[in-house]
């Protein structure tokens, strides 16, 4: 029986596809609470926000909003503004990487369509000495995602990484296949509604398998990206790395731009590596619903912003 919590959160994810909430949010959003977790609408604000979040030790990746573009002419667009976006962080001597949807590179017109834009920007951060993370979406297109990184990695692009989301049943499944691989993995709960025959929907499931992954990755001779505000699981995963002495440059701890900003900090002060995810630019809508949904509490700051409007 799902929770209250994931009652709303279900709520939250399906509303989102409502024409009338879109069209409310798309107005008013940025004003009503969006800005708090989007650095801003342009590549310029984006910049300032990885720049003062540098300065204070963290490290950034930054995402172009945007997800399944509708014609191979959009990808197109998406992939040069990720060339801009990859030379200007280069340019500004930032401590940032990158994080991209394979949706906006095309993949809903076509893997290979995908595949060869990634490949593109992958040549170009690997000249520039950047690694990139292809974002994991929704299960529909995890399978393709998959196969289109391992394509990559067989290609020789060693400066690509990849995320496996704990709600899914399948991914314990993804991860053991992917271990041999040495990735750079960044381990999620998954931010998708999804139906029970692919995914726990019990958040204690979540949670458990979240831990077994981190463990698994952690195992292994890749590079684990710990992507969690939990801080349960962020004190299992010291524990765990602090009993098997595995090193600190091996795993790093993300967290979302404007979420859990002190637990960032304190992090920070224990000499651990912590990314902070920033992204930016005027498709915001679908990422702002996600970030609602994962704490239904989130639609309250809404209302009270409403209010105050
Ligand atoms: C760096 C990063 C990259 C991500 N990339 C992906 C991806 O590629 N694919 C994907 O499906 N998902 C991605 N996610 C989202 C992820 O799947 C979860 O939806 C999200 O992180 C919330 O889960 P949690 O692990 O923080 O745990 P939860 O159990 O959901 O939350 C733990 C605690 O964190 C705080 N918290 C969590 N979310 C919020 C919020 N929105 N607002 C305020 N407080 C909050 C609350 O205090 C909450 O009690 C990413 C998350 C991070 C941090």
């Amino acid at each position: 029986m799902p929770s209250l919590n994931g009652l709303a959160r279900a709520t939250i994810l399906a509303a989102a596809q409502n024409r009338a909430t879109k069209a409310f949010m798309n107005r008013f959003g940025m004003r009503l609470g969006a800005s708090r977790f989007v650095s801003g609408e342009t590549l310029d604000r984006c910049v300032a926000a990885i720049r003062t979040l540098n300065e204070q030790g963290f490290k950034c990746n930054a995402t172009l909003l945007g997800e399944a573009v509708s014609s191979a002419a959009d990808a197109d667009r998406a992939v040069a503004e990720y060339e801009t976006l990859i030379r200007r962080l280069v340019a500004e001597n930032l401590r940032c990487n990158v994080a991209i949807k394979l949706t906006l590179m095309g993949l809903d017109q076509g893997e290979d369509l995908a595949e060869t834009n990634m490949a593109k920007l992958l040549t170009l951060s690997s000249e520039l000495g950047m690694t990139m993370r292809i974002d994991m979406e929704d299960s529909v297109h995890v399978e393709a995602t998959l196969r289109i990184y391992r394509q990559l990695r067989a290609r020789g692009f060693d400066n690509v990484g990849a995320v496996l989301q704990s709600c899914l049943r399948r991914s314990v499944g993804d991860l053991e296949a992917l271990l041999p691989l040495d990735p750079n993995l960044r381990l999620v709960k998954g931010a998708y509604l999804e139906s029970r025959e692919v995914a726990f929907t019990d958040k204690a499931e979540v949670d458990a398998n979240y831990l077994r992954m981190m463990e698994m990755s952690l195992g292994g001779a890749g590079y684990t990206a710990i992507a969690t505000h939990d801080e349960r699981m962020i004190e299992h995963a010291i524990a765990y790395t602090t009993e098997r002495q595995v090193a600190r440059d091996r795993f790093e701890f993300q967290m979302l731009y404007g979420i859990r900003p002190q637990l960032q900090r304190d992090l920070l002060k224990k000499n651990f590596t912590v990314l902070v995810a920033t992204c930016y630019g005027t498709h915001w809508y679908p990422f702002f619903m996600r970030r609602l949904a994962e704490r239904p509490a989130n639609v309250l700051f809404l209302a009270r912003n409403l209010v105050r409007r």
